[in-house]
């Protein structure tokens, strides 16, 4: 099977566990502000590669992926299910640590297709990434286009069914690091029962130079980057919210 693929990176350190094979999938739905790879919003666009060719690339470097795996990023990997299943179905009979890094944003309990789809994806799947961008409904959708509802609710489908988390927040000034949502934040991370890891990233520009290349103005001008300390200070306020809902 083949997807659309806007990029492959060999060494990976970022993206899970370890050094890993990632894979950006082309397509997203959102539009967060701070995004730094809007090169992969566009559906249908990036390059057709199959699964067999990732894991082909995967098994030239298997040593040094020892510790770490395949993971599926993006863009929205879930935008294309049915390839990632392909890829981490593949991935699991070659012994191969998968991590599915999403906005959940697709996911829909109330559609039974969906769900049996995204039941799918998990079996395959060790370790979800899971960015919750803002815990308050109305400023996720000022931030990203769309409600929360959705990604919520994925989170914790995946902790009734048993599968790891890693839950990421980044920390925009003025946007992201109001105390009081990020208390509610942790108190809605307290209650999931899968959840192994807490990455609170700081803000930054690196991305920018992408926007001006495709000729799109950036929608965060002139925000600041945000300081390894604010985002300890912000961190606390989680794990602060994390301890009241135990
Ligand atoms: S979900 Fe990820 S890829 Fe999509 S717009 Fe947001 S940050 Fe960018």
């Amino acid at each position: 099977m083949k997807g659309f693929i806007s990029q492959i990176e060999s060494f990976g350190t970022v993206d899970g566990p370890g050094i890993r094979l990632v894979v950006f999938f082309q397509g997203c739905p959102l539009r967060c502000k701070y995004c730094h790879n809007p090169e992969t919003w566009k559906i249908g666009g990036g390059e057709e590669i199959s699964s067999d060719e990732i894991l082909e690339l995967y098994e030239k470097n298997r040593v040094f992926y020892s510790k770490g795996g395949i993971t599926a990023t993006g863009g929205e990997p879930l935008l294309q299910a049915d390839f990632l299943i392909d890829l981490f179905q593949k991935a699991k009979k070659a012994d191969i640590h998968t991590c599915l890094d999403t906005s959940g944003i697709v996911f829909n309990r109330n559609n039974s297709e969906n769900l049996k789809t995204i039941e799918k994806i998990l079996e395959v799947t060790d370790l979800v990434m899971l960015d919750i961008k803002h815990i308050d409904s109305q400023k996720h959708k000022a931030l990203t286009g769309s409600g929360n509802e959705n990604i919520l609710d994925f989170a914790r489908f995946v902790s009734e069914k048993g599968v790891k988390m890693m839950i990421r927040h980044v920390v925009v000034p003025g946007i992201t690091d109001e105390p009081k949502d990020l208390v509610k934040l942790g108190r809605f991370i307290g209650k999931l029962k899968t959840v192994v890891a807490l990455d609170v990233l700081p803000y930054h520009t690196l991305g920018v130079h992408k926007y001006r290349g495709l000729n799109i103005p950036y929608p965060l001008e002139g925000v600041p980057q945000t300081s390894q300390e604010e985002a300890i200070t912000a961190r606390n306020y989680i794990l602060y919210g994390i301890k009241e809902s135990r």
